[in-house]
């Protein structure tokens, strides 16, 4: 039964997740005065951003002729959507209760009340599961070729990727920047990645396709260094590798809906065939958490679209839309050119007081010079998660009102230094006090985390 609780604080909309469904859901909603909240999501499901934050180029969104880096691409979607007024939650929804009405979303942090949500909370790469997974997970095994290919340990050696769409086919390609040689390991006899890649991959002399190949081992020291196969004969062998990359699909993030609303057998929100409604009036689906087939960028973009236009007519209908007015019809322009990277600072450049710099001079002079915590953090170029962690670790910074100061070394262009601090994937977080190491977080981690570190040593 559909219970009624009265609540002062309901929103119009919430949307959850942060993909391109997401973000285009919350471009519409908000410029539709509805005030939508977005929920980006943090630890669950993939990184914030979607499963673009962990792509390099991508060629086929329209609008951009020369290609544009996935979450380069990203943050200018959240930059429009919060341009239009969208309030961002970082945060996880653990359930929603659907009985009641308004829709009650559980976060980590607090509860929402909703008349309508859309959900758009995409899908998370698949593990394989072989022997040895977790001893080599983040010491040569990895979901994500191209946050970590750049590692030192994978320069001039031999890599894997198992896979046959495109994500390993981008990957494979990827990788042959670093390694000496890529084993593209396919369980089937054919790929089913497009065409151009399919072309790419085989024009390029580094990449040796294993056909009809499974891996099921892992071995090797404190690194990985090898991977037992076997083939459609039964045949095994071995292949020794430094890295071993998975991009063997994704699973849908619904696990949080607990069955309130219809989904497939695979895990798939069922929607009404070619639109956004779901099986709960009032509750709409976008992006790649309901479709199993297109799973584009541009797809979910038009998805999320749909799901934004169809949450406004049915509050519209059922009289429950409180719009907001605004001051001025057109918000101020988003500051969108501080997304991209910043320059190295140089010795004419670098500020002994400056809060946040880039590059190894800046590292060393701090290093040695200043009397304050300092905070590195290991990124690469094309790294998504990246992207993530630096705003909240900036925001961390100011809040302790430059208590500490941060650095940002990129991996790809000051690798010997990578390898002196032992990095073996990106982001990396090192907090030093007087030369000495105190602490290292890997992945993107709650800014309290970071702040409590911090407070413990100043
Ligand atoms: P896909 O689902 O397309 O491909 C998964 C691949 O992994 C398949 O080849 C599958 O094999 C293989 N696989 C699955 N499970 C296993 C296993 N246990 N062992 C070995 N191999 C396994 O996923 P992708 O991530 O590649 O792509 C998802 C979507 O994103 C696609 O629509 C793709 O086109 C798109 N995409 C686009 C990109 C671009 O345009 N730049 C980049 C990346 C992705 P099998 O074929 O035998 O089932």
């Amino acid at each position: 039964m559909v219970k009624t609780e009265i609540k002062s604080e309901v929103e119009n909309v919430v949307i959850v997740g942060s993909g391109p469904a997401g973000y285009t859901a919350a471009i519409y909603a908000a410029r539709a005065n509805l005030q939508p909240i977005l929920i980006t999501g943090f630890t669950s499901g993939g990184i914030p951003g979607g499963q673009l934050m962990t792509t390099t180029f991508v060629e086929n969104f329209p609008g951009f002729p020369d290609g544009v880096l996935g979450p380069e691409l990203m943050d200018l979607m959240k930059a429009q959507a919060v341009r239009w007024g969208t309030k961002l939650i970082e945060s996880d929804v653990i359930s929603i209760d659907t009985n009641i009405k308004p829709f009650k979303l559980t976060t980590l942090d607090e509860d929402i009340y909703s008349n309508s949500l859309i959900i758009a909370t995409g899908a998370s790469a698949n593990r394989l599961g072989i022997i040895n997974e977790e001893v080599y997970w983040s010491k040569g095994i990895s979901a994500c070729a191209i946050c970590d290919g750049a590692t030192p340990q994978f320069r001039e050696e031999e890599l894997a990727v198992v896979g046959g769409g495109d994500s390993a086919c981008e990957e494979a390609v990827y990788l042959t920047k670093y390694g000496s040689k890529v084993h593209l390991l396919v369980r089937s006899d054919k790929l089913r990645a497009s065409a151009a890649m399919i072309d790419r991959v085989k024009a390029n002399e580094k990449i040796l396709i294993h056909w009809n190949t499974s891996v099921v081992e892992a071995k090797g020291n404190d690194w990985l260094e090898k991977i037992k196969t076997i083939d459609k004969e039964m045949n095994q062998g071995e292949i020794n590798i430094k890295g071993l990359f998975y991009a063997i699909g994704h699973t849908p993030n619904t696990s949080f809906l607990e069955k309130q609303i219809d989904v497939d057998k695979k895990g798939y929100i069922l929607c009404k065939e070619g639109r956004p409604e779901t099986s709960i009036e009032g509750i709409f689906a976008a992006g790649d958490v309901s479709d199993s087939e297109w799973r584009q960028g541009v797809t979910a973009a038009g998805s999320g679209c749909m799901a934004a236009l169809a949450a406004e007519r049915w509050l519209s209908e059922k009289n429950l839309s409180k719009l907001i007015t605004r001051e001025q019809p057109d918000p101020l322009k988003s500051n969108s050119s501080s997304i991209y990277d910043e320059e190295e600072v140089t010795e004419e450049t670098f500020d002994i007081n400056s809060q946040w710099q880039k590059g190894s001079y800046a590292l060393r002079k701090l290093y040695h010079e200043s009397k304050r915590p300092i905070l590195v953090i290991f990124s690469s170029p094309t790294c998504g998660p990246c992207h993530v962690l630096k705003p909240q670790l900036k925001r961390v910074i100011s809040e302790l009102n430059g208590a500490v100061q941060g650095i940002e070394i990129d991996i790809d262009k000051d690798h010997e230094i990578a390898k002196q601090a032992g990095i073996n994937g990106t982001p990396t977080v090192q907090l030093f006090k007087e030369k000495l190491l105190k602490k290292q977080w890997k992945g993107v981690k709650q800014r309290s985390e970071f702040k409590e570190a911090i407070k413990n040593i100043i």
